[in-house]
């Protein structure tokens, strides 16, 4: 096994999560097997307690894995199925430990940071790195490690130091660190300056972490004399210094480093040459091409609870781009803050109000997402409402679905305190309801998440041709109430469709509402399984039906290359070199600030 470590260095932010998951896009490109593994040096055990307003979304893995954003993204740029334990966090190591002290497995020593924190996080490391993740048997080639932090940080000490020990461990060419900088640009005279990269390499160094490779984000290309001097003062050679200036859209980013050669300076370090072929980012690079120039819009609207940081809903707004880029439209996601479409804030807010819902008209396609807790669900009723009744093409998530459920209770059955008991525990019309999967007393581990199959009872509705009438569909879920399975006759009766349930046939899973263009919700989180060039079939239903194409859903839309519109391309690795920042422009010609980690809060198109 091989090891590739991302530290960063200077700020947090810097996109540290798209560089390494682009190292490994890359790496597969060149015919290696890579997993990968994100240490979070935060206490928590797991990302499933964090606020997404703080934190982003809490992503979901098949084994029921509540863990970091950034999984997500190796998932999707490595089309890979992670575990739980490829998320390492502080809590859990001192957990494992502390729970070998009191086993007595320390044989009467004193319990230390070093050695005994430091060796579990090796352990781990080189237990989980051998988990196969590609769907094939047998470990992988390569483990792309991301450190998560900035160098410096007192959480991820313990971490630095068994990094160190680590890589003087599996010994020179097993070992590759990539350290991901910050090269800033004085405006007044233009200058690219070094300073904060040499001093966060020598904490680097001071620590016992030697980089191979430095990866610097920069507005533009690094000037000769730039990494001359970088080399001189960081001891890291001249062909191993990559500038990761500012791209469209992140799609662009291995393509950036493939056009800087970091495959052969890491596959160098690590043994590799002669085993691994010449990248082949052919499908990668035809669809990024796709992706670059569309221009026509397709709007959606996304009424949430979170609607000030992207991150939140990092991975619907993927699911919603990769629908969109097969569809080839360009994405524009309208946030609407549920909470300004009811009656409250046309009193105390007007203007807000009418913003809100004349965003919401002005859309094509409605979206609600996941969500816990009660505020905004009023307005997410509202959302739901106006979809159903003026045929707008709707998806909803989870929440979302039960809110489609509540709203249907309410308008058409005419239950007007129809509710989910997660809302009002008192309602006498309780259409959504708690339904652990184990005990209904036990307090901790009632929600229901992972894996979990999906029956389609209706052969020939819309989901299940979107799920190419497989017959059955394993989704994601995370969440404890679902739709009252005492209540399915009446909506049914009433026209709502359950066409989707699980083994048991008591879980509603998928809803659709026949005599509706595309009005569809789920149960489970198909964001979640979404790929580029691999969209999630009711995203690609949305985005087709609120693009007028739900007719024609390519049956290959998961081939780039057939997607390309006439003269734009067939695929061949014809793609631009990145010289000196002037890398090609997106259609709105934007080149700035895209290649963050996702808190740009703007139309969210750029992801
Ligand atoms: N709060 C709802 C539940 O627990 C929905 C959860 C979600 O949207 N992830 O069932």
């Amino acid at each position: 096994m091989k090891y590739v470590l991302v530290t960063g260095g200077v700020v947090s932010g810097l996109g540290k999560g798209v560089t390494a998951s682009s190292i490994g896009l890359l790496l597969k490109a060149c015919g290696l097997r890579v997993t990968s593994i994100k240490i979070d040096p935060y206490l928590n055990t797991d990302a499933g307690t964090m606020s997404p307003f703080e934190h982003g979304e809490v992503f979901v893995l098949d084994d029921g894995g509540e863990v970091d954003l950034d999984l997500g993204n190796y998932e999707r740029f490595l089309d890979i199925k992670l575990t739980r334990d490829n998320n390492i966090t502080t809590g859990k190591i001192y957990q494992s430990v502390l729970d070998n002290e009191r086993k007595g497995d320390y044989l009467g020593k004193t319990v230390q940071v070093v050695p005994h924190i430091t060796d579990a996080i090796q352990k781990w490391i080189e237990r989980v790195a051998l988990i196969p993740v590609d769907g094939k048997e047998g470990p992988a080639d390569v483990c792309v490690i991301e450190l998560g932090g900035t160098i410096g940080d007192i959480e991820s000490m313990p971490f630095i130091e068994a990094l160190g020990q680590f890589s003087y461990h599996v010994g020179p060419g097993n070992f590759c660190l990539i350290h991901v900088s910050l090269v800033p640009v004085l405006n007044v005279v233009g200058e690219q300056k070094t300073k904060p990269t040499q001093h966060s390499v020598r904490g680097l160094r001071g620590l016992g972490l030697i980089p191979n490779i430095l990866a610097c984000r920069s507005t533009k290309a690094l000037e000769d004399n730039v990494k001359a001097k970088l080399s001189q003062f960081c001891h890291v050679a001249v062909e191993n210094i990559l500038t990761l200036y500012d791209v469209p859209n992140i799609w662009h980013i291995p393509l950036l480093l493939r056009d800087q050669k970091a495959h052969e300076a890491i596959l160098k370090e690590l043994n590799l040459i002669g085993v691994a072929r010449e990248p082949d980012l052919q499908e990668w690079t035809a669809r990024t091409r796709v992706y670059d120039i569309l221009h026509e819009p397709v709007r959606i609207a996304m009424v949430g609870k979170y609607t000030g940081l992207s991150d939140s809903y990092l991975s619907v707004l993927k699911a919603l781009l990769h629908a969109s880029v097969a569809c080839r439209r360009k994405l524009v996601v309208e946030w609407v803050a549920a909470g300004d479409l009811e009656d409250v804030t046309a009193k105390e807010a007007p203007d807000v109000y009418k913003n809100a819902w004349d965003l919401l008209k002005g859309s094509d396609g409605v979206l609600v997402p996941g969500g816990f807790g009660d505020r905004g669900v009023q307005g997410k009723i509202l959302a739901a409402k106006y979809a159903r009744e003026n045929k707008v093409p709707f998806l909803g998530v989870c929440l979302g679905m039960q809110i489609a459920v509540i709203e249907f209770a309410r308008s058409v059955l005419g239950l007007h305190d129809a509710n989910s008991t997660e809302f009002d525990p008192e309602t006498s019309h309780p259409c959504v309801i708690f339904m652990p999967e184990g005990s209904k007393t036990h307090m901790g581990g009632t929600m229901r998440v992972g894996s979990r199959r999906t029956y389609f009872k209706v052969p020939n509705c819309k989901s299940a041709k979107l799920y190419n009438n497989d017959g059955f569909v394993d989704e994601r879920h995370r969440h404890r109430y679902e739709v009252n399975p005492n209540m399915v006759q009446q909506f049914e009766n009433a026209g709502l469709s359950f066409v989707g349930r699980d083994e048991t046939g008591q879980r509603m899973e998928i809803i659709e509402l026949p005599s509706h263009p595309y009005f569809v919700g789920a149960q489970f989180h198909p964001e979640f399984k979404s790929r580029p060039g691999k969209p999630s079939a009711l995203f690609l239903g949305l985005i087709a039906a609120a693009s007028g194409q739900l007719d024609a859903v390519p049956q290959n839309y998961g081939h780039a290359s057939k997607l390309l519109p006439n003269g734009i391309g067939n695929g061949k690795p014809t793609v631009k070199t990145y010289q000196n920042g002037n890398a090609i422009k997106s259609s709105n010609g934007s080149l700035n600030g895209v290649y963050s980690n996702g808190n740009d809060n703007g139309n969210g198109a750029h992801h």
